[in-house]
């Protein structure tokens, strides 16, 4: 057997007479930025995630670098975030200016109290929890974290759309969240695209303009903005794929209770708390053989990969921060022993069996 750790093709061709039909509509329509499917997108995405407000972006890194934008984030100001991330959650934090102050993480590939507790100074002016691989980071805590010390809450929901913490969907837990759109993600376009959600309504006018040049209308332009929307193309084809999304990470959650059972006695495997709904955007387990097991699963035809092999601390990039090897302990043990096993809802139960 043979099974690739993606298979965007395989749903794609599920959805075909749909999103080509969604193709014609906007081609012939002759609008292609910002209109109405865009709208529709919006107003669906922002039900879905129990927000009032949605707004189509460039990307998901966007979407999280808008948001520290709009809340006049730059130089001087201090913003915590995880190690144990893709790089972007960093990356966005440095481009306003403001220093990436890195930390460590759980067991569960989240921030938690202890964490970010002594990271706080007084220049801490946000916090990005990331929910890892579709899980909910715990945010009671951190939203009594931020309240306490004074500095807002940018979920960085990239990998969990969807995800609920105590029943209620990511996206809404903070001052507002960042998704991304990527082909790889859960809800995936055909390229690059991403989401904000928030229920603050200023912020939402404010994110309007950035995105859009920094117009408030055609021609008025009150701030210097950026060049960052989601197309009317990709937003149309958002629509379709959101309408199945409950389906596909409710099928995720199912192939991670069938993995868990088979391999719980053999290596390490992420857990699900009673309060949360993770919708495994990846499936990563741990084990100290983990070079072996890759291989091993790799003769065998299954395509694994490592999220992530290196911490953000010890990237070159972040050099200049001064973090050293050792910093994060979790994340570096972590970084050496997990393995992510595919996952998506297209996984036939014969291929989790045989994997
Ligand atoms: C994918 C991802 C991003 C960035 O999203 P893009 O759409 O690729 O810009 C940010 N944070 C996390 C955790 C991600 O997985």
């Amino acid at each position: 057997m043979n099974i690739p750790f993606v298979n965007l093709a395989k749903q794609f061709m599920a959805l075909e007479s749909e999103l080509t039909e969604a193709f014609l509509e906007v081609g012939r329509s002759g609008n292609y930025i910002m209109g109405e499917k865009l709208e529709e997108f919006e107003s669906a995405a922002a039900k879905f995630c129990d927000t009032s407000f949605a707004i189509g972006v460039a990307d998901g890194s966007n979407a999280l670098f808008l948001v520290l934008k709009a809340m006049g984030v730059g130089p001087g100001d201090e913003v915590i975030t995880a190690t144990n991330s893709f790089i972007a959650s960093a990356w966005v934090i440095a481009a306003t200016g403001a220093k990436p102050v890195l930390v460590d993480v759980g067991n569960d590939f989240n921030l938690h109290e202890e964490n970010i507790a002594p990271a706080i100074t007084a220049r801490t002016r946000a916090i990005i929890p990331v929910h890892l691989t579709g899980r909910p980071a715990p945010m009671d805590e951190i939203n009594a974290l931020a309240q306490k010390h004074n500095f807002f809450v940018l979920e960085d929901a990239a990998q969990a759309i969807g995800a609920k913490y105590k029943g209620r969907r990511v996206g809404s837990l903070g001052l507002a969240a960042g998704f991304s759109l990527h082909p790889l993600k859960n809800l995936g376009v055909y390229g690059d695209g991403g989401l904000i959600t928030t229920n603050d309504s200023s912020l939402n006018m404010a994110l309007r303009k950035l995105r859009n040049h920094g117009l408030k209308n055609r021609d008025e332009c009150e701030v210097w903005g950026f060049n960052s929307r989601l197309d009317a193309m990709q937003a149309a084809f958002a629509s379709i794929k959101l309408k199945q999304l409950d389906e596909w990470n409710y099928r995720c959650r199912e192939i991670a209770s069938l993995y868990r059972n088979g391999i719980k006695d053999f290596v390490e495997v992420p857990l699900d708390q009673d309060w949360e709904e993770c919708v495994y955007h990846n499936f990563v387990i741990r084990t100290e053989y983990r070079d072996e097991l890759m291989q091993f699963l790799k003769d065998h035809g299954v395509d694994t990969r490592i999220h992530y092999p290196i911490p953000i601390h010890l990237q070159e990039a972040a050099k200049y921060l001064g973090y050293s090897k050792g910093a994060f302990p979790n994340a570096e043990r972590y970084a050496l022993s997990m393995i992510s096993l595919p996952i998506y809802p297209e996984l036939t139960d014969v291929e989790i069996e045989y994997i």
